[in-house]
């Protein structure tokens, strides 16, 4: 089969499922043929192995039933980084871009110097700050597929970003006291959510957190001298400002912020 022929098939499978279509043919042709989408580009009319064809195809209609593009390609794209990620990993969100711009103007502001990412997944968070600061930066995850994908990335980019193994504040604690600003895209849907297919397959730690999506929120935040004269931002879902707002009472001066597209997205704590 011709490229034209295999990438028009992959178009068809992916019509219903895929807004767009035609570019998701092509970034799984990239993957089975191992060529960028340029150059398969120039190639049209290039004979394509029987075999490459019938993978493209079945990846195609994995695609199409709700499998997560990204974990097809294991890439992805964050704050103009591409990053390796694959199945059983979190894949970043749009909206978390924001989520370091706030960090990154905060550590400008306040000269921070060290900062913890809590919950990195793919080091995005981590990897971007420490792209862009001068910030000692460390990460953590209760994930070891997760540990093991942020490492990838973090050496692909050669930044330094320290990564900790553990739930919440634990594998900080001997450096809890240096830490200034603490990031964080936790998990925040509730177990009674309806989620898309594609986030289906995503990990169900990343994202969970008990019937009222809080419970990170609640376990973070279950022991606030921890936390004295540090800056925490974290995101959140748009409908969780009141209980939030309940929760964190006392615990400092908390601000609300909004993400791209005008929702309420994400808090500060700055903890006195
Ligand atoms: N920071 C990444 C991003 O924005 O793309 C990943 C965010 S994902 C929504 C949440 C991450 O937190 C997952 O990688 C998950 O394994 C991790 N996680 C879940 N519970 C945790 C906990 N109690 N302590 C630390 N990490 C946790
Ligand atoms: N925004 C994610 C979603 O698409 C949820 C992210 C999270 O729990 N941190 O469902």
């Amino acid at each position: 089969m011709k490229l034209r022929e295999l990438y028009t098939v992959l178009k068809d499978v992916l019509k219903e499922a895929s807004e767009s279509p035609g570019s998701e043919a092509l970034s799984i042709l990239s993957k089975v043929t191992s060529q960028t989408r340029e150059r398969l580009l120039m190639n049209f009319e290039e004979e394509i192995d029987e075999n490459v064809c019938q993978m493209a195809i079945s990846l195609s209609k994995k695609r199409a039933n709700g499998y997560p593009l990204q974990y097809i390609t294991e890439r992805c794209y964050f704050h103009g980084l591409e990053l390796y990620v694959c199945e059983g990993v979190f894949v970043p969100r749009i909206e978390t871009e924001l989520l370091v711009d706030l960090a990154l103007e905060l550590i400008e502001e306040r000269s921070f110097k060290v900062v913890a990412d809590i919950g990195t997944g793919t080091g995005c968070i981590a990897i971007a700050i420490a792209l862009e600061s001068r910030c000692e930066v460390l990460a953590t995850d209760v994930s070891e597929r997760a540990l093991e994908t942020a490492r990838r990335n973090i050496e692909r980019y050669k930044v330094h970003v320290q990564l900790l193994k553990g739930a919440y504040l634990a594998p900080l604690r001997s450096v809890l006291d240096d830490v200034q600003l603490i990031v964080s895209n936790p998990p925040y849907v509730s177990t009674r959510a309806e989620l898309p297919a594609d986030v289906k397959k995503e990990p169900h730690e990343a994202l969970f957190a008990g019937e009222d999506g809080l419970e990170f929120y609640r376990n973070f935040f279950s022991d606030p001298s921890l936390l004295a004269r540090k800056t925490i931002i974290m995101e959140m879902s748009p409908e969780q400002e009141g209980p939030l707002r309940d929760l964190l009472k006392g615990l400092g001066t908390l601000t609300f912020l909004k993400d791209q597209f005008s929702r309420t997205r994400f808090f500060r704590l700055d903890v006195a």
